[in-house]
C-alpha cells in the first residue's frame, strides 16, 4: 500500500499481513509513517491509499468510511485520546453496540461497565462523567482497555499507546492486550521504545523506516534495536 498526504508521498509500499491470535509490533523512528498506516488502516479521510489490495477478512477496506471499518471490528487505540463533552462512555459503547446491530440492554451495559470499571480500577466516578474529561494521561489508557473489553474488536491498533504511562500502567495495559489477543484478537501494537515489548511479546516485528519496510522478523529485532538503534538500517 502506498499514502499520500496532500499529494506527498508517506508511505512508499508497504506489506503487512496480521492473522488472528497474532500480535504484531511495528517499529520505527520518529516520522517513519506509522501512525499514517494507523490511520490509514482506520479509513481517515486525510490520508489517500493506494493498493492492489486492502482487505479485512476478505472485505475490500479501499471504499469503506470509518464507521463502516469499526462495526466490522477494527479499533485503534489512540496515542492522545481526547475529550468528548457531554458524551458518557456507557452512552458511546450502547451506541457502538447497537451500531454494530447487537442488541444490548442499557442495564446489563451499566453493570458491565462497573465491573470492568472495578477489575481496573477505574474510579467508579470517571465512569459517569464525558468522557475523557479531565482524565488524567493514565485514567485516559484504562478507560481506551475497558472499551477494548466491552467493543471486543477483530483487530486492535495500538498507536504510541506507552507514550507517559507508569510501569503499572503499562503492564496492565500489555496484560489486557496479551489476553485478548490469546482469546483470538488480532494486534498490531505501534512503538518506538522497546518498553512495551517486555510485557507484551510479539510474535512478529516489522521496521519501517522513511515509509518503508526495512526489517522483519521475530522478536530478537526488539533487542537487536535496543543495542544499535534505528541507525543500523541507514
Ligand atoms: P510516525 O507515527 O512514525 O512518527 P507519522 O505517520 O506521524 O510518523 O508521519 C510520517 C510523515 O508524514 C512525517 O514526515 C510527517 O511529517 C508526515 N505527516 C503525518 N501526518 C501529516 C499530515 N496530517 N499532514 C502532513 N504531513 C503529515
Ligand atoms: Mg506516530
Amino acid at each position: 500500500m502506498k499514502v499520500k498526504i496532500e499529494g506527498k508521498e508517506i508511505l512508499k509500499g508497504v506489506d503487512l499481513e496480521v492473522k488472528i491470535g497474532e500480535v504484531i509490533a511495528l517499529m520505527g523512528p520518529n516520522g517513519s509513517g506509522k501512525s499514517s498506516l494507523a490511520n490509514t488502516l482506520i479509513g481517515n479521510s486525510k490520508y489517500e491509499a493506494e493498493a492492489d489490495e486492502l482487505t479485512f477478512e476478505g472485505t475490500n477496506l479501499l471504499q469503506l468510511k470509518p464507521d463502516e471499518r469499526a462495526k466490522l471490528g477494527i479499533m485503534m487505540s489512540f496515542q492522545y485520546p481526547v475529550a468528548i463533552p457531554g458524551v458518557t462512555v456507557r452512552e458511546m459503547l450502547l451506541a457502538s453496540l447497537r451500531g454494530r446491530g447487537l442488541i444490548v440492554s442499557a442495564l446489563d451495559l451499566k453493570k458491565q461497565i462497573a465491573e470492568e470499571g472495578e477489575r481496573l480500577h477505574i474510579d467508579e466516578h470517571l465512569l459517569t462523567r464525558s468522557i475523557n474529561e479531565g482524565f488524567s494521561g493514565g485514567e485516559k489508557k484504562k478507560l481506551e482497555i475497558l472499551q477494548m473489553r466491552i467493543l471486543k474488536p477483530k483487530l486492535l491498533i495500538l498507536d504510541e499507546v506507552d507514550s507517559g504511562l507508569d510501569i503499572d500502567a503499562l503492564a496492565l495495559i500489555a496484560k489486557n492486550v496479551d489476553e485478548m489477543a490469546k482469546a483470538g484478537m488480532a494486534v498490531l501494537v505501534i512503538t518506538h521504545y522497546q518498553r512495551l515489548l517486555k510485557y507484551m511479546v510479539p510474535d512478529r516485528v516489522v521496521v519501517l523506516k522513511n515509509g518503508e519496510v526495512v526489517d522483519r522478523g521475530g522478536k530478537e529485532i526488539v533487542d537487536k534495536l535496543e543495542e544499535q538503534g534505528y541507525k543500523s538500517y541507514e
